[in-house]
């Protein structure tokens, strides 16, 4: 898919945006979220843009690259209890940035979702 040029994790991926970064594989980016909602709370894009889950299904070896780098991230950053994963896909879902991710969300103990 073409990269829109405004799209604010394209831009971190290039580096055009600062980020903290957590983890880099091949194909994933990881970093830390700017918002915090938990101890823990790391943000995994695919390199490549896509513009929500439901758009990264089209590469299966992608989606896989990017779920094998959010366990990776949680198990560097100790996670040892359990986690959340938490990708929101399209705009009822409160999605605000276009571009695929998984949430990584851990370090306390999690409710039920709403
Ligand atoms: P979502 O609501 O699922 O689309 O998640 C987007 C997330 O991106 C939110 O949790 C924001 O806090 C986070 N975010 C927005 N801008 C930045 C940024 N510049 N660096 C890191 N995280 C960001
Ligand atoms: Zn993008």
């Amino acid at each position: 898919m073409t990269e829109p040029s405004d799209c604010l994790f394209c831009k971190i991926v290039a580096g055009e945006v600062p980020s903290t970064k957590v983890l880099e594989t091949e194909r994933a980016y990881a970093f830390r979220d700017i918002a915090p909602h938990a101890p823990t709370h790391v943000l995994v894009v695919p390199k490549e843009h896509h513009a929500d889950v439901a758009a990264l299904v089209s590469d299966p070896d992608l989606l896989a690259a990017v779920l094998a780098a959010a366990v990776e991230v949680a198990e560097q950053e100790g996670l040892t209890g359990g986690y959340r994963l938490l990708a929101n896909t399209g705009p009822d879902s409160g999605q605000t940035v276009f571009h695929a991710h998984v949430h990584v969300l851990g370090g306390k103990v999690m409710g039920a979702l709403a």
